[in-house]
This record gives structure tokens, sequence and C-alpha cells, in this order.
């Protein structure tokens, strides 16, 4: 039996659940979103893939790595122009050049593209180039930024902050949406833990856990959650194992000259091999039960 305190502050401050926090981003039973990049469906029967380049340097390596990304069946090119850089001495990327290079990039394969936007200021001239705007992980909570990504005719893609609560993360969401965007897509990047053994780690559990919280798509990052090579093809079969609707790898023509990143990027040859792994039956039969349940 409640006594008359708890019946008396119950009353007064109602439990304030994630739905009520959340309205716009909160899972409603019957809905999941399906965010289209240019006839391109995020989130739904198919997993996307989406390759490309940290960083965009030149004609000539975005040029021959949406070719090759296309030609193993990626859907979607990325490349860094705006580069957020531990250092203020490593490359920061190509600016506007870059963007100019993506878009020829994706007009000549027939790629949407997809890059990431660091500043208020930018936000209009990266959207006259990009099919789909990236807000980094530094910048989840970059609330000025959100709100003004929210007002651009773009969808988003909202990584995950590498110290942000899956709470915090659906928050940042939940602005681009209360600010008039939709068309928001998650993506867990990895999260800082006391382990170090990787750059960063995969938070495969919250990708489960953050599709039961919310319609919108949710892709994994394996490039930066774990910043070795060797391990992105399994963890993206893992990703989509739990579930994510697809993923977004680095490849470069030879990533061991790569001017950011080097480390976990793919070769041409490495992300074919990649598609192939992610064919297997187990993926196929785990997207079908799960599209049974959501039926
Ligand atoms: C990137 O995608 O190039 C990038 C910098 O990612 P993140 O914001 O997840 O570190
Ligand atoms: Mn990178």
């Amino acid at each position: 039996m409640l006594d008359a305190w708890t019946i008396k502050n119950s009353n007064a401050a109602p439990n304030v659940n994630s739905k009520e926090k959340l309205p716009l981003v909160s899972r409603q039973p019957e809905k999941r979103s399906i965010v289209w990049v240019k006839g391109v469906p995020i989130g739904g029967s198919d997993a996307v893939i989406i390759a490309g380049p940290c960083s965009v340097e030149s004609r000539e390596q975005v040029l021959q790595t949406a070719f090759a990304i296309k030609e193993s069946g990626a859907v979607m090119l990325r490349g860094g122009a705006y580069k957020p850089r531990t250092s203020p001495y490593d490359f920061q990327g190509l600016g506007i050049e870059a963007l100019k290079l993506l878009r020829e990039a994706g007009d000549k394969s027939d790629l949407p593209v997809i890059t990431e936007v660091m500043s208020e200021e930018e936000v209009e001239l990266v959207a006259d180039f990009a099919d789909m705007l990236q807000i980094g992980a530094r910048n989840m909570q970059n609330f000025a930024l959100l709100r003004k990504v929210a007002k651009a005719k773009r969808p988003v893609l909202l990584k995950r902050g590498a110290s942000a609560t899956v709470k915090e993360w659906l928050s940042a969401a939940e602005y681009l949406l209360h600010g008039g965007n939709e068309n928001v897509v998650l993506c867990e990047r990895g999260i800082k833990t006391f382990d170090n053994s990787l750059r960063n780690t995969l938070d495969l559990a919250a990708v489960a856990l953050i599709k039961e919280m919310t319609h919108l798509p949710v892709i994994v990052d394996p490039s930066h959650a774990t910043g070795k090579r060797s391990l992105i093809s399994a963890t993206a079969k893992a990703a989509l194992a739990v579930g994510a609707d697809g993923v977004i790898v680095e490849v470069h023509p030879q990533p061991e000259i790569a001017l950011s990143d080097s480390e976990q990027q793919l070769t041409f040859q490495g992300f074919a091999d990649m598609m192939e792994n992610l064919q297997s039956p187990l993926r196929k039969i785990l997207r079908q039960r799960e599209l049974a349940v959501c039926l």
C-alpha cells in the first residue's frame, strides 16, 4: 500500500518517461520510418551500405573509389570535406574543393553522396552539394548546428557522440525532428570506455536497444568504432545481425597513404570481401524474422 508521502509526490511530479521527453523520436508500435536519400531507402527491407574515403583527397581518389564501391554493391558514397581533427596540424580537408569533387564522383557513378557539416555557417553550402548531411560525433550536442540542420532540406545522419548516452543521442535527434526535419538516420560509431584496446568500443547492444526506442533507422560505422581495418567486416556483419539498417565504412584506393584514418580504411578488395561476407544466410534469416515481427 502507498503511504501519504508517495501519493503526494507522485501526483506532484508525474513520472516523466522517455516517451514524454522524446515524443517525436519515440517508437510507436505501428511505425518504422524509412528515410529516402535520392531514391535510396534507409530503414527498408534491404541493408544499406555506404562507403567512401575518410577524406576526399583528390579527383582521382574519389572517382576511383566511387566506381569501385558501386561495383561491389554500395548504394551511397561518403567523403569528408570539412574534417574534425584532434590536432590543428593534421589534414583538415579540402573544403569546397572536396564538395565539388564528391558531387562529381556521385553524379558520375550515380550514387547519392553524404558529407559532414561542422558549422552552422557551412550548412547551406554543404547542402548545395550533398544529398545527405552528416553531423559528426563531436557535434552531436552542438544545439545551434542541430537547429540549423533541422531547417536544411536534406536528410541527416546523426552520429552518436563518443561519450553520449542513448538518451542524449535520442534527444539530439529530437532537436532535428522538433526543428522540422523528419529525415533522420542514427549512427552508432563507438563510444569511449575504460578499454583502449581499440579506438572506441562498438556498442552493439545500444543499436538493438535504440531500435526498440525509436522509429528512426539506425546504421553502424565499424571503421570509426574499431579503428582497425581487419575488424571491419566482422563488426559490420554483427551490426546487421543485431538489427542495424546498414553500415557506413571507409574505403580508400591506398589506405596506407591516406591523409586521415589510414588504419581503418578498407582497400577495394577488402570492401568487396566484406560485401561477400555480408551476404550470408544468417543475415538474411535475421532480417526476414525482424521484418515479419514488424508487419
Ligand atoms: C567521419 O565519419 O569521418 C568522422 C569523423 O566520424 P565521427 O564523427 O564518428 O568521428
Ligand atoms: Mn574517418
